[in-house]
Order: C-alpha cells, then sequence, then structure tokens
C-alpha cells in the first residue's frame, strides 16, 4: 500500500512508498482506511529535518498526524464498519509517568511518550491504519468533508480546559479573547472562544486572503496591526504565531488576573531585546498567568468532537484551501501563500 514517509533529521528526503507493508496486527484491533491528512506546521519541521523520529530500529518515518479515516474492521465491536474515525496522536511513556498512567499522556513528565506520525510511531498517511480503541474517536458522519480537523481542534481544546481550569482560583468573568495567528490553530481556537459567547478579536499579518473573513464570519474582529496598538486589553490570550515579538507584546497586554496560553512553537535561536524586569513587574502586580499547551488527551480529543459538531459545517470548509489526491503528494507539503490547512486525500 502507498505511504508518504521521511527519514527523520535529512532534509527533504519526503517520499511516497508504494509497496509499504499493511499495519502490522499489533498497531491495535481497529483496522481503517486513510481518508485524508491534514497537514501542519510540525509536517513541514520534519520535512526539514529539524523534527520528528523514526520508530524503533527503522530509518523512516510515515507521516500524518491530523487523520480521517473510515473503519474496515474493529473485532472488538467498538466502532461499526464505516463509521469515520481519527487516531488520538500521542501513546503514553512506558514507565508511566503519573499523568501518563492517568490518561494525561498530553502532560507526560518524562518526555518518552510516542506520537502517531511525529515520534516513533508510524503516522496516519498511509492507505490503511490500525488502532487500539481507547486512540480511536469517533466522528459525527456530518463531518466526512473536515474531521481532519478534529486533531488540531483537540488542541485548542485543551487549551481552553486548562484556560478554564486555571481561571477557577478566583472569580473570573473573562469577556475579552485575544487570538494571536490566523492560521488553522488560531482560527479553531477562535471558533472555540465564539461559541463560548465571548467577544473575540484575531489578529494577524495578512490584509488580504482569506482570513480577515474567516474571522467576520465567526462574529469576531480581525485586527492587522501591532499588539501594542490594540485598544483593549484581553481578559484571554490564545497565542498561535509562535513570533517571540508577538509572544512577549502579548504578555504585557493582558488584563488584570488575564491568562495568556502560549500554543505556538518558537523556532529559537534569535535573541531581542526585551525589557524583562518590566514584564515581571506587570505579571507579579497584576496576577496574571502565561502557560504553555501542547497536545491533548482523549477527553480533549472528545470536547474538539463535539465543538466540531457545533460549527457551521461551511465554515469548517472553508478552512480547507487545498485538496491534493496522494499520487500529487509533494504539493500538498508545499506551502501557498494564502493557504491555511492543506488536505491529502487518499479515499474519498
Ligand atoms: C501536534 C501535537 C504534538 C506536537 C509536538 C503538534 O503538531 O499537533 O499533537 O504533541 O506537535 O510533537
Amino acid at each position: 500500500m502507498r505511504a508518504v514517509t521521511v527519514a527523520p533529521g535529512t532534509a527533504n528526503s519526503l517520499e511516497l512508498i508504494e509497496d509499504y507493508p499493511e499495519p502490522a496486527a499489533e498497531e491495535g484491533s481497529i483496522l481503517v482506511e486513510s481518508l485524508a491528512i491534514g497537514v501542519c506546521g510540525t509536517d513541514h519541521e520534519i520535512i526539514s529535518g529539524e523534527y520528528g523520529e523514526a520508530p524503533p530500529g527503522e530509518r523512516r518515518l510515515v507521516l500524518g498526524h491530523e487523520s480521517l479515516g473510515r473503519v474496515l474492521e474493529d473485532p472488538t465491536g467498538t466502532l461499526q464498519p464505516g463509521d469515520l474515525v481519527a487516531g488520538i496522536v500521542r501513546h503514553p511513556d512506558p514507565v508511566p509517568c503519573p499523568n501518563c498512567a492517568a490518561g494525561e499522556w498530553d502532560m507526560c513528565r518524562n518526555g518518552r511518550y510516542t506520537e502517531h506520525g511525529i515520534k516513533a510511531l508510524p503516522g496516519f498517511a498511509r492507505e490503511r491504519w490500525r488502532i487500539q480503541p481507547p486512540y480511536a474517536v469517533p466522528l459525527d458522519r456530518a463531518l466526512g468533508q473536515v474531521g481532519m480537523l478534529l486533531e488540531p481542534t483537540s488542541i485548542v481544546a485543551k487549551a481552553w480546559d486548562h484556560i478554564e481550569r486555571i481561571g477557577q482560583r478566583a472569580v473570573w468573568q473573562p469577556k475579552i479573547v485575544l487570538v494571536t495567528g490566523a492560521g488553522p490553530i488560531g482560527l479553531l481556537a477562535a471558533l472555540l472562544a465564539a461559541q463560548r459567547g465571548f467577544s473575540v478579536h484575531v489578529l494577524d499579518l495578512a490584509t488580504s486572503g482569506p482570513k480577515p473573513e474567516l474571522v467576520h464570519a465567526l462574529g469576531a474582529t480581525y485586527h492587522s496591526v501591532p499588539v501594542h496598538d490594540l485598544d483593549f486589553e484581553p481578559d484571554v490570550v490564545l497565542e498561535c504565531t509562535g513570533a517571540p515579538t508577538v509572544v512577549l507584546e502579548v504578555m504585557c497586554k493582558a488584563a488584570p488576573n488575564g491568562i495568556v496560553c502560549l500554543a505556538g512553537v518558537s523556532s529559537g535561536g534569535r535573541t531581542i531585546d526585551f525589557d524583562a524586569g518590566a514584564l515581571n513587574r506587570s505579571l507579579v502586580l497584576e496576577n496574571n498567568v502565561v502557560f504553555g499547551s501542547v497536545n491533548a488527551n482523549r477527553r480533549h480529543w472528545e470536547l474538539a468532537a463535539d465543538a466540531l459538531r457545533r460549527a457551521d459545517p461551511l465554515w469548517l470548509n472553508s478552512l480547507i484551501s487545498r485538496r491534493v489526491p496522494v499520487s500529487g503528494y509533494a504539493d500538498a507539503y508545499t506551502s501557498g501563500p494564502d493557504d491555511i490547512k492543506v488536505v491529502l486525500e487518499f479515499a474519498v
């Protein structure tokens, strides 16, 4: 069967293998036919050789962690043939650490977790894959076109879950939410903010292309100005750019008692001149919280499935900029200027 693979650590080693082996029985009792895979920044980092790890004893890694598939067989009866399903990305470490032992693999303490298509587990960019029932998330049939958005939505569902838990430290009545970055993660974070009834603001560099309209369609306000020019102080910030200046500026911009969730990953290696003392002073004197958030556990995947079910299907569909058949796989991994989410299609 066909599988999209890379040799982690080697730049530009992307290759479609035509005779990749069928998934081994040990991978899980549920056999799934791949329908589509979403492509994200992490895939680009893996392709450039900066990130990613092949399974033990192998040289190549099958890509793909944003999955959508159709169940072919499930002898456990958990799912029925024909059901739509997505595979959870991260699996607990083998120790397991206290968090992984409690099903909180997103909070793994020792870094020995594995991730499909990223770290030591084959990804879902192959014609068929297997998964164990606890890692298979069923999807509403109405999400047949956009179900590969479940994985990025699980990331923002976790971010919101943690924001809300942190908010419970005192009386908390947030009203204004700022999302920085209008890529897929930022737009989905804004969707979940809009579903919560907040006044939502999204900031991005783009002044043309689809982003402003996608933001307006959520009933949110689009800004394309520097953070310090915004004329409001957000109660909640979801930082989804990873751009160092934006990261620092939003920390300074948050309202008293404000919560800043960092969900964008910076590349590192650049230094900027910054008054760290002034930042510390404003964080302490305003009881601000800044925290990082990565990955998601099963509870977040289920919250995400619910959020997608309640969203406007046309809006979700308009996040997909291009659908590329697997035969043209290289195009799917080449970014276009107005791309939001590119999808690699295996079957329809
Ligand atoms: C994925 C997460 C993963 C993270 C770090 C992201 O692109 O969405 O599931 O934990 O990369 O590997």
